[in-house]
């Protein structure tokens, strides 16, 4: 099946309505975005989902009346996720995901104060200038709240099954019997020694630290091969009380590298609890630091009118805080010819992309549906799961090809290139200028870089001519 085909099928909305029980206990690690998904996933298909975590994930769930009534001060960012406080949007297709697995999920989502903002309030501009008309239809539908929140929701959703519970833990290692998974090492909370847990499936969902590649090494395999592309990327966001009546509730701006012009992407968005979470960014030895002054200084200097406006207008609801992301990086395990079977990995895990693009959340969501997938599909359970690797190859290619297609024009990145490069730069640059004028390329694009369609989409030689033309 082509790439754009296998995406569809992993994008798909419908809930999925075959529940046969595959396994007696299945084992998830890490339980943010990823593994939370990946849990809820296999609470279909085994007696048993056991989610271990650095983070007692029990002792952070919610009650249910408090989710409504009290979100701003009961969630909060966790340790396991470090970069919980940036700024987190979600795409579309994140959001489509997040329904088909959850029914009702969006509604209870904006109840609980997540922010829908009215299409006319969206600003987006490009080297300084505003784009024409805002994006319409699917890839216009936001689902706006503070990364914690977020979570919270989902892990509320997936807590709430029965079959579903959690441990808090260190995970070490992998218990390996010939060349199936059988369970993990890991070392409870309160213990210095490890246990052994067994299990008839796992999913590694520990983020882009991951150490299952160590862990594979151990037990005889090959570590998977990783790219990585130095993007050197430095994150400074706060937040702002924000009033009832605003005229611009969300506003992006993306600087290219240019003459006279230094790369710089930010954005403010409404969240939950009447506030602004606002971000600014900048590569290699910019570095926003996380002093208030200067932070006002750059939204006044560095950016569009709207930024200084929220910046210094509008109340400060807590210190800025900063993050560095050395780089993305992408672990190819569809490559590896021997793979353990009863195992798989997702998420960050598996690929972690420059954040700016807004794609990681996403992206672990159709990681599960490929797990889905793949456990609909009759697996044979005592082979390496390559078919659900295939299929996150296609999701991870989607994202990295977005992502790393921008970031190779940074003047301090230096590689990996694709093949072809020169040639899908331009059409690239094409396309994304065209869309600041053509509504039509816009909407195409939009849907691209929300994940709702595949790249392979804008490589139509009649979306290429009609971007030739509206260049302006
Ligand atoms: C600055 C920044 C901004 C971002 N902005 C966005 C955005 O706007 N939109 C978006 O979609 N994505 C964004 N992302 C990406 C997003 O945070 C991740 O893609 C998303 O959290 C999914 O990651 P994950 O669940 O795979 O891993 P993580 O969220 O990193 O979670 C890993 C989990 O594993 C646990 N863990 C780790 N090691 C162990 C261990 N040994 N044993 C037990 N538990 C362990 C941790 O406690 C944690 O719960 C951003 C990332 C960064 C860094």
């Amino acid at each position: 099946m082509f790439a754009a085909g296998r995406f569809a099928a992993v994008s798909a909305s419908e809930p999925p309505t075959d529940t046969r029980i595959l396994f007696r206990r299945a084992i998830v690690l890490g339980g943010s975005v990823a593994g939370l998904m990946a849990a809820r996933v296999l609470s279909d298909h085994a007696d048993e989902v056991l989610i271990i975590d650095r983070d007692d994930l029990a002792a952070l769930a919610i009650p249910d009346d408090r989710i409504a009534a009290d979100p701003v001060t009961s969630i909060g960012p966790r340790p396991g996720v470090p970069q919980g406080s940036q700024v987190h949007a979600l795409l579309p297709s994140g959001q489509i995901q997040l329904e088909r697995w959850f029914p009702g999920f969006n509604e209870e989502a904006l109840e609980a104060g997540a922010v829908n903002p009215p299409p006319d309030t969206n600003r987006f501009y490009m080297d300084g200038e505003l784009r024409d008309e805002p994006p319409s239809g699917p890839a216009a539908q936001a689902l706006i709240s503070s990364r914690p929140f977020l979570e919270a929701l989902i892990r509320h959703r997936v807590l709430a099954r029965a079959n579903v519970r959690t441990a808090k833990g260190r995970a070490e290692g992998l218990l390996l019997t010939g060349d199936a998974v059988t369970g993990v090492r890991f070392v409870p909370d309160g213990s210095s020694e490890p246990v052994e847990e067994r299990a008839d499936f796992v999913v590694d969902a520990t983020g882009r630290s991951s150490r299952l590649s160590d862990w594979l090494e151990a037990g005889g395999f090959v570590r998977p091969p990783m790219q990585r592309m130095a993007i050197k990327l430095n994150y400074a966001t706060a937040l702002f009380r924000r009033p009832e009546q605003a005229d611009v509730w969300t506003c992006i701006s993306v600087a290219n590298p240019g003459p006279g012009r230094t790369a710089r992407i930010g954005g403010f968005t409404p969240i939950e609890g009447g506030r602004w979470t606002m971000l600014v960014s900048g590569y290699a030895d910019d570095r926003p630091s996380r002093d208030a002054a200067e932070f006002r200084r750059r939204c006044v200097e560095d950016f569009p009118d709207e930024f200084g406006e929220v910046a210094t207008g509008a109340e400060p609801a807590g210190d800025v805080v900063t993050y560095h992301q050395a780089d993305s990086r992408r672990r190819d395990f569809h490559r590896l010819r021997r793979f353990p079977a009863r195992l798989v990995a997702a998420g960050d895990a598996v690929a972690s992309f420059n954040p700016v693009y807004g794609q990681g959340m996403t992206s672990a969501m159709l990681h599960a549906s490929c797990l889905s997938k793949y456990l609909r599909g009759n697996p044979r359970l005592n082979r390496p799961a390559r078919s659900y690797f295939a299929d996150v190859k296609v999701v991870v290619d989607a994202a990295w090809q977005i992502s790393t297609m921008a970031d190779l024009a940074l003047p301090h990145v230096d590689g990996p290139y694709p093949r072809g490069y020169r040639l899908l730069q331009w059409a690239s640059g094409l396309i994304f200028k065209a869309s600041m004028r053509d509504h039509r390329v816009s909407q195409r694009l939009n849907r691209v870089t929300t994940m709702l369609a595949h790249p392979s989409s804008l490589a139509s030689p009649g979306l290429l001519l009609r971007a030739l033309t509206a260049r302006g």
